[in-house]
């Protein structure tokens, strides 16, 4: 037997904070079972650690090559095709490969086993086994008579119960528990009587249980739709690499074209990723899809249990998806016949993981079609500068959606300076609303009609202020005011999460005047209760929305018009589709408007053209009132005219300007220290470093700029002083690779400092 039979080589990232890969060997009855894709134990500097197999590679001639001690998986976790990916992944954002597959599996699959200590028992490889749920059974031949129970001692609800049963003939224990309050006692009764069953079995969970609006039958598409999608259908023809921009603005339906794309890419046998930019959104995505699809859909995202992620993953991986819809983490579905990414909402700021691997999903998704020789449609109603300059390039195709659905006329926009209004005390609440706001929100409960108020601020109050001395009361870890929060009577922030009762006096002048100033939601709630007590409010932020589920359950409410105005964040702008909304109102513009970040101005555009377009989607136009004082500013008055070129072209002359993306190429490189003076010798030492190793090549010192070492603007966060450095670059080559030098040479004055130092390439969070 030639010797390849019995002994194999292979190539294997490990899951640890450590860069670049490593050879193993496999021997025995292993052989048979080695493939790409698949997890391996392996002997790793005295442990046992997890191993990704990247490649079957040539026999080295090495010396000291050690064996796998196992292979973990049955099925391949990835298909050999997204190796290329993950190593463009791991030398872009410079982060070790091993972590970024371990970053991209369902959590829960990786184990280290320190030497000595046995192997994991059987139960552990269980564990991620299938799910199992209990289902509810009709029994076979059973027919319901109500005239066998005494209508008089049951519970009211029971014919309905009943009358489900019989219809659906098997339902999850699960659903009838949410369904029916009295769920257990009722399936007991019954069983008890002989009509039904129970019976455990492993499922792929049902994910769109929670579904909540469903549309099976697609509606025939409209001109601007059909031409939009016979484009696409031709380009998925090629086979080949290629970027669309389109650019339909919100409820010119979208939505309709992204089926009708995976469709057409599911007939050339191709398979499809969706990604939307929030979990909340993923929900009536996949209803849709799951309704003309049928379990031919997977979906992944953070929200789901181990299991159930873990479940959707081997689905995908094993071939049972056509398309694969989530957030963020989609973009690393195992699809082995991938040809067409969708990125909904593609400017979205969540599309960047700020947190470990801090990677851009968005871009990912070009990177990861192009090695796919797929297709990637962006889709947006307020595209990110930078997709739309790579449109005008050439760079991108572009697909224009300009009107709304049936006609549908946009949306009124009437901009209220905030400057006329006084903030005496009397008129206090004018401040945050104006008597043109007040107005309108009495006439649209007159009316009957929904009202969403938008607000980019949680809690009570912005600042907790002591009346004599104007100090405000500060996190000591992060040195920014602390929010007052009145449920719960705290002081909270909103950063490290410290959370503290109001002190009676003031910290700095001893004086006991302290007051909440400014203001947050649940303070617009407040003041909604006084001026329309009759009226149904909720409010959704941060704060109410911290158990899974709730975000649905708010959004149903709002849906069904149990309530009629909803006050929220961020989370009450992004698409979803409330016809009965006719109000939209925006509380304060200026906030996102004065972060110190070149995408202020971008960031603010697209805020308010979203949550403009949540109005106006029924029968009767909407209405929308933005508060500021900033009436004039490019941006509010681009979003007031419906007018994304004008504001684009604003936009693109001020980047060019000040040489920011999309002219040029940035990256920042943090450091993080207990101490301020430790922090910032670090930070001004690897300053030097940098430059200095930038002189080497004259090139590439044309091309590069650097700014800093400077105290970040958020100076202190968690506990932590922070100092930056901005790199700013005319090719990715030259920046990766300063980038990698910096990397290298920093192990040493890093090591023992107590300072951590952090590379993010293209950053998004620059306080
Ligand atoms: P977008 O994502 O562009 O904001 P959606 O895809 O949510 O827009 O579509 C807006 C609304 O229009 C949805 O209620 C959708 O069902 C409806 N819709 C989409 N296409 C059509 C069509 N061709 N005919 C009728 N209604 C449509
Ligand atoms: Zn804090």
């Amino acid at each position: 037997m030639p010797e390849s039979l019995h002994k194999l080589y292979i190539q294997v990232a490990v899951a640890l904070p450590i860069s670049g890969t490593f050879t193993y060997t496999v021997t025995g009855e292993l052989v048979g079972k080695v493939a790409v894709g698949k997890r391996a134990l392996v002997p790793f500097s005295g442990r046992k650690v997890t191993a990704y197999i990247l490649r079957i590679i040539p026999p080295e001639k090495r010396e000291g090559l050690k064996d796998i001690i196992t292979v973990i998986d049955t099925y391949p976790l990835f298909p050999p095709r997204m190796v290329e990916f993950f190593e463009w992944l791991s030398n872009y954002y410079l982060y070790p490969i091993g972590l970024v597959i371990k970053g991209a599996l369902p959590t829960g699959l990786n184990v280290r086993i320190p030497d000595g200590e046995k192997m994991p028992s059987k139960g552990w490889l269980d564990r991620v086994g299938l799910l199992k749920m209990v289902f509810i059974t009709l029994k076979k031949g059973v027919i319901v008579d109500r005239s066998l129970f005494d209508r008089r001692r049951s519970p009211r609800n029971e014919d309905e119960f009943l009358e489900m049963m019989s219809k659906k003939k098997e339902v999850s224990l699960r659903e009838i528990k949410t369904t029916f309050t009295n769920g257990a006692y009722l399936v007991d009764k019954w069983i008890k009587r002989g009509f039904l069953k129970r019976a455990r079995r492993p499922v792929v969970r049902d994910i769109a249980d929670e579904a909540l609006f469903i549309s099976s039958k697609p509606p025939p598409l409209n001109s601007k739709q059909k031409e939009v999608v016979e484009k696409i259908s031709e380009k998925l023809k090629d086979n080949a690499f290629f970027t669309y921009l389109l650019h339909g603005i919100t409820d010119s339906g979208k939505t309709e074209v992204y089926y009708h794309a995976v469709k057409a890419a599911k007939e050339l046998g191709r398979q499809s990723i969706i990604m939307v930019p929030e979990i909340a959104l993923t929900v009536s995505m996949a209803s849709l899809f799951r309704a003309r699809f049928q379990d031919r859909v997977a979906i992944l995202h953070s929200a789901l249990s181990k299991r159930e992620r873990y479940d959707q993953w081997i689905r995908i991986a094993k071939g049972d998806a056509d398309v694969v819809i989530g957030a963020r983490s989609a973009l690393f579905a195992p699809l082995s016949r991938l040809g067409l990414i969708i990125v909904d909402e593609e400017h979205d700021l969540s599309y960047k993981q700020e947190e470990k691997f801090r990677y851009q999903a968005r871009d990912a998704a070009i990177v990861r079609a192009k090695l796919s020789a797929g297709l990637v449609i962006l889709g947006s109603g307020t595209p990110s500068i930078q997709s739309y300059q790579n449109a005008a390039i050439g760079k991108y195709g572009f697909l224009a959606m300009p009107k709304r659905i049936l006609r549908r006329e946009l949306p009124d926009i009437q901009v209220i300076d905030m400057a006329k209004f006084e903030r005496s005390s009397a008129a206090q609440d004018e401040s945050i609303m104006s008597p043109p706001l007040k107005e309108a929100i009495q006439e649209n409960l007159a009316q009957k009609k929904q009202t969403i108020l938008f607000l980019n601020r949680r809690g009570f109050s912005s600042l907790y202020l002591c009346r004599f001395c104007g100090e405000a009361i500060r996190c000591p870890n992060c040195e920014v005011s602390l929010t007052y929060h009145k449920y719960g009577d705290n002081l909270l922030c909103h950063y490290c999460g410290l959370s503290i009762k109001p002190p009676n006096r003031c910290p700095a002048c001893n004086g006991k005047e302290l007051r909440p100033f400014g203001f947050g939601t649940q303070r617009v709630v407040e003041v909604l209760g006084d001026l329309f007590p009759e009226a149904r409010v909720e409010r959704m932020d941060r704060d109410t929305m911290r158990h899974k589920g709730e975000v649905q359950q708010v959004l149903k409410r709002f849906m069904q018009h149990e309530t009629d105005i909803l006050v929220g964040t961020q989370m009450v702008t992004k698409g979803h589709d409330f016809p009965n909304v006719t109000l939209v109102g925006v509380i304060s513009a200026d906030l996102s408007l004065n972060y110190p970040d070149f995408r202020a101005g971008e960031v603010t555009f697209q805020l308010l053209s979203q949550v403009a377009g949540r109005t106006g989607r029924g029968n009767v136009p909407g209405k929308v009132i933005i508060q500021t004082f900033n009436p004039s500013h490019y941006a509010i008055t681009a979003t007031k005219n419906h007018d994304y070129t004008k504001f684009f072209s604003q936009e693109i002359a001020l980047r060019q300007q000040v040489n920011y993306p999309p002219f040029s190429l940035i990256a920042t490189v943090r450091f993080l220290g207990n101490s301020k003076t430790k922090t910032e010798k670090i930070a001004h030492h690897i300053g030097v470093k940098i430059r200095k190793s930038l002189k080497k090549q004259a090139k590439r010192k044309n091309a590069i700029e650097i700014l800093g070492p400077v105290e970040a603007p958020m100076a202190k966060l968690k506990g932590k002083y922070r100092q930056h450095i901005l790199i700013k670059s005319r090719t990715s080559r030259y920046l990766n690779q300063l980038l990698k030098e910096v990397e290298t040479f920093s192990v040493q004055i890093l090591s023992s400092s107590g300072v951590r130092m952090i590379i993010d390439v293209d950053p998004y969070q620059m306080m």
